[in-house]
């Protein structure tokens, strides 16, 4: 196993013949939760660095998020890029659950790219070690409203480090991807005052942001759109050392997972002055979410949570401010300090 992380299960499914594996890369403050991914990979050793990644990721997500869980990931690899359906797809999810199984609780899983609510449903035939259901009592099911509430959440502290005040009545916002996030997003600004454009890769969205009252801009133009606020919901990498000259933007804020190419893009954003918000505090309701039906705090709880990523992203913003440091390094910082606190008060 690598440095640095706990332990390694991979296997064959035994129905399915699929690569599947689970990283647990920290159980330092708690169970290591993090999704189950169902993606297609070129190759082996890609499916265990990608889980290994990810995995990672959740650790400092949790932990700056001031929760007490650890950092894992599930990836399931998929023969072919389709997404598989029916028999094939319940083989897959029964191996799933007798590999998390095997954890014994040392990993939780949960809904993540490629998969949804009613997969969960199917894993917990095999293991209680499952969450994001729909169909029991304080079962999450879909976390991206959580994720959604705690992206405004952030979207408020940047506005008060950035303006002064946390409103964002006025505020020119594009909102890009048109999901099960950026949807509920869009709402909630709206309902804030602000002025919301959207866009989607999939021009079928566009009725949907006529329901939203939000202006329709085309994929290509959305980045560099004259904006105070740039909210990426889609997928990662989006801003790299080229797009971010496109920016016209003070703010970064979204719930996009990896929305930075790489780490070093933090400081070209920085001294292009725009504000980067970063993107696992941000969107870590989803995890709330998920957090809030094991811990069984309800609906209320898990919002409490998600309305909490304000004060931690204007903790972090300050902190950036005042070290004359990146947010991203602030952020990061942030979940060290928690995660070595932890090893000194268990030590
Ligand atoms: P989703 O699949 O429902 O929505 C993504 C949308 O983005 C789709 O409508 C897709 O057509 C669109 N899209 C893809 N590429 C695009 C592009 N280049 N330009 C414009 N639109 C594009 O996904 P989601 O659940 O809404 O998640 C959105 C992002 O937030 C992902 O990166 C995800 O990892 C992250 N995230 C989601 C949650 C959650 O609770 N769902 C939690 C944390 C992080």
């Amino acid at each position: 196993m690598s440095a640095g992380f706990e332990e390694l299960a991979v296997e064959r499914g035994p129905r399915s013949g699929a690569l599947m594996a689970v990283v647990v890369h920290s159980t330092r403050l708690g169970p290591a939760l993090g999704g189950a991914r169902i993606w297609h990979y070129p190759d082996n050793d890609a499916t265990i660095a990608d889980a290994m990644r990810l995995a990672e990721s959740m650790t400092h997500k949790a932990a700056a998020a001031g929760l007490n869980l650890g950092g894992g990931k599930g990836v399931i690899a998929t023969p072919q890029e389709a997404r598989p359906e029916g028999e094939a797809r319940r083989a897959l999810l029964l191996d799933f659950g007798d590999l998390v199984d095997s954890l014994e609780g040392r990993y939780v899983t949960a809904e993540d790219v490629g998969s949804g609510a009613e997969d969960m449903e199917v894993i917990a035939e095999r293991t209680a070690h499952v969450v994001g259901r729909s169909s029991v009592p304080g079962g999450s099911g879909d976390p991206s409203p959580v994720t959604a509430l705690g992206v405004r959440a952030a979207m408020r502290a940047c506005a008060a480090v950035r303006y002064g005040s946390t409103s964002l009545a006025g505020r020119r916002v594009v909102v890009i991807g048109l999901g099960h996030v950026g949807t509920a997003l869009a709402a909630l600004l709206r309902d804030d005052g602000a002025e919301v454009a959207v866009t989607d890769i999939d021009p079928g969205r566009r009725p949907d942001a006529e329901a939203l009252g939000a202006r329709w801009l085309e994929p290509v133009s959305a980045l560099r759109a004259e904006c105070e606020i740039l909210a990426p919901c889609a997928l990662g990498g989006l801003i790299d050392e080229f797009s971010v000259d496109d920016l016209r933007c003070h703010i970064v804020c979204g719930a996009a997972n990896n929305v930075l190419a790489d780490r070093h893009v933090a400081a070209l954003l920085a001294e292009r002055d725009v504000l980067y918000a970063p993107d696992f505090i941000a969107n870590a309701g989803g995890l709330m979410s998920v957090y809030g039906e094991l811990r069984g705090l309800g609906h209320e709880g898990m919002v409490r949570l998600a309305e909490g990523i304000e004060q931690t992203m204007y903790t972090i913003l300050s902190r950036a401010g005042s070290a004359g440091v990146t947010p991203l390094e602030a952020a990061l910082e942030h979940s060290r300090a928690r995660l070595e606190r932890e090893a000194r008060i268990s030590a």
